[in-house]
């Protein structure tokens, strides 16, 4: 989780996405237009990475608000959403808690916010059971998991086969940084999410935020050979020609457009990015639906 946008930067970006109509007002060029036109995909703009607000942030329900906001602004029409502990690693209380928020903001913005359930697998049956009932009973569409461990801990197994018996994506957050990172002793990267996938070629796994700092040429080499794991495009790292490597060695199929609260940026980037019609509307919604209509009911 980043910075939010900058209102007058998301204003500037809103013309963007808003397409022909707006040529009228003048400024937009014609290859500007087509541009938009092709980044809003039939299954409309999906951001597979975004993240609600822990309550005991004061300015939480404005910071959501801001949220949904921005994607107003910005054209995106779903937010694939977690909320997390502010600390962790989480109690199953906590997790608890912050999926019953996550179902109350499902219920606050309708068809717009769509809910990961978060749990850390260290509590075992706990977690078993909190994704059984949020992905079985309560509408999620997939599982989040943070850094508690590193996703090939035998731990963490049982959650993975739960994900797979709903058929729900398992967003992983990982990075793979040259330096040890003191806060994060267990964050996963994409040789580890790589590994997990070939013990359980069935996941719909989730690499998290390629572009959320660390190795991202690293990160996408490591997962050329692992047709099963997504990449999600997020992150505050503004470097160029990202999401044009990722297509040429992984391919357009695999790649989820994210913002995960990097509004401005993520959407910079793909707004940037070179691409064919075909590969921009897959990446922006098309793969997200398809995986979001493969949960078994
Ligand atoms: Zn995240």
């Amino acid at each position: 989780m980043t910075e939010l946008p900058d209102p007058e930067t998301s204003s500037r970006r809103s013309f963007l996405t808003r397409s022909a109509s707006l040529a009228a007002l003048g400024g937009l060029t014609a290859s500007t237009v087509e541009r938009s036109v092709a980044a809003e995909p039939a299954s409309g703009v999906i951001d597979a990475h975004a993240h609600l607000n822990h309550r005991s942030r004061d300015s939480w329900e404005a910071d959501d608000r801001a949220l949904i906001d921005a994607a107003d602004r910005l054209g995106i029409d779903r937010l694939c959403c977690s909320i997390l502990t502010p600390k962790r690693p989480s109690t199953a209380d906590g997790f608890r808690e912050c999926n019953r928020w996550m179902l109350d903001a499902m219920k606050r913005f309708p068809g717009r916010v769509l809910g990961y359930c978060y749990v850390n697998p260290g509590c075992g049956a706990e977690a078993v059971d909190e994704v059984r009932r949020c992905v079985g009973d309560l509408g999620f569409i997939g599982v989040k998991l943070y850094n508690e461990y590193f996703c090939t801990d035998p731990i963490v197994f049982p959650v993975i086969e739960a994900a797979i018996e709903f058929g729900v994506p398992i967003l992983q957050h990982a990075g793979h940084a040259h330096h040890p990172l003191p806060g994060q002793p267990r964050i996963s990267d994409g040789g580890r999410i790589a590994e997990l996938a070939a013990r359980y070629p069935e996941a719909k796994l989730i690499c998290a935020h390629i572009c959320g700092g660390g190795d991202w040429e690293w990160t996408i080499k490591a997962l050329r050979h692992s047709p099963s794991v997504f990449l999600d495009t997020s992150g505050s790292v503004p470097d160029d020609a990202v999401i044009e490597m990722a297509v040429r060695v992984i391919g357009a199929d695999r790649l989820l457009f994210a913002c995960d609260s990097s509004m401005t940026t993520s959407v910079g980037r793909m707004r940037g990015a070179d691409l064919s019609t075909e590969d921009r509307a897959k990446i922006m919604g098309a793969n997200m639906a398809k995986i979001l209509a493969g949960k078994k009911r």
